[in-house]
């Protein structure tokens, strides 16, 4: 027996009654994925049927207001869902009489659909053979087909989407989804799936290689931090004053543009070197003389130049002296090659006039 059949008959015995599946309705079917997006079916159940009672047909929610409809969302949070909802019927009503169409790309173009809920829809109202793909559905595949990759991410996303339409069972598209959803949420659990009952353990990989502890793989990628912070030319004679500062948490070890950060500060060590707070000190008003934008790792960053031309260089040196900092003046025109950074030709355009 095929894996598929194996799935749909399991599906047969255990799947749920549920009211929105008892008739093969689109617009039912719609506002229940749209409510189950946030809400666990449970909490969802008496919400949904009174919701139901109040607009059964896209018409009626169509025609209703906003805040009539916000009200009766109540308990189901972000309300953003409820007025795509609504759009979507007033587009419905205006454009296909109030019936959805049966058509991939025409219903993702609707407000508030995408690509999750588009194929569960078609699959479960009208039988057309679109596999769905949510977190549970992911899980199941990535395990039966030993996908070891990172499945967080555009990459999986596509990967796994092209195994789940191989995988569909187009006799019966609709039920086969909801069977992988319903395996996904009752045994292929993230943490000891159930594999002795699961209908897929015989030809499952990572069931076969003991491997469920490891796949999927889930990694994060790095959170981005946004910063703000103050570079400092100074300028003496058609020089620039460049300084070396072990404790900096960017290019410490080179010479650089005096640089601090400012504003909200993520962590320790991002804080502002003391020798950067005395420059400030010492020279309260530079003039400002642009800002850019600029990237390193997951740090979003956003420098604000600012320019002080120095008649002398005694007194900035001892200062840097005195927080053990190195420092030298380089021509403008090597500023590049002295501090190879790309921050220096980003600097460089406010400085050429
Ligand atoms: S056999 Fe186990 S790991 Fe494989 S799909 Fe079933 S529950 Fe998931």
């Amino acid at each position: 027996m095929s894996p598929q059949k194996k799935l749909q008959d399991w599906y047969q015995i255990h799947k749920r009654d549920l009211p929105f599946r008892k008739k093969k309705q689109a617009y039912p079917i719609w506002v229940s994925e749209v409510m189950l997006q946030q809400t666990r079916v449970n909490a969802m159940l008496p919400l949904y049927e009174s919701f139901m009672n109040r607009f059964p047909t896209p018409e009626s929610l169509a025609s209703a207001e906003e805040e009539e409809v916000l009200a009766y969302w109540k308990g189901l949070g972000y309300y953003s869902r409820a007025r795509n909802l609504r759009k979507a019927a007033i587009f419905l009503v205006q454009n296909y009489n109030g019936s959805f169409p049966k058509d991939l790309n025409l219903v993702l173009k609707l407000p508030g659909i995408g690509n999750y809920t588009a194929r569960a829809i078609l699959s479960i109202a009208y039988d057309l053979p679109f596999a769905v793909l949510d977190g549970n559905v992911k899980r199941v595949l990535s395990r039966y087909f030993g996908y070891s990759e990172n499945i967080l991410g555009s990459k999986a996303d596509f990967d796994l989407q092209q195994k789940a339409d191989g995988f569909l069972n187009k006799d019966y598209p609709g039920d086969h989804n909801q069977a992988m959803m319903e395996l996904g949420a009752t045994l292929c659990l993230p943490e000891s799936p159930k594999c002795l009952l699961c209908p897929l353990s015989k030809s499952c990989y990572a069931r076969i290689h003991q491997m469920t502890g490891e796949i999927p793989l889930r990694v994060k990628e790095k959170k981005q931090i946004q910063l703000s912070a103050e570079i400092l030319v100074f300028d003496s004679t058609d020089k620039i004053l460049l300084v070396k500062e072990p404790k900096m948490r960017f290019l410490k070890d080179m010479f650089h543009l005096p640089y601090g950060f400012m504003g909200e500060i993520p962590e320790e060590t991002y804080e502002p070197t003391p020798f950067f707070l005395a420059l400030k000190e010492w020279c309260p008003s530079p003039l400002s003389v642009g800002k850019f934008k600029h990237t390193i790792t997951h740090h979003k960053m956003e420098f604000f130049v600012h320019r002080q031309s120095l008649k002398e260089r005694t007194q900035i040196e001892t200062l840097a002296k005195n927080f053990g900092v190195e420092s030298k003046w380089v021509p403008l025109s090597s500023l590049d090659s002295e501090f190879p950074s790309s921050l220096a030709s980003k600097v460089k355009k406010f400085l050429l006039y």
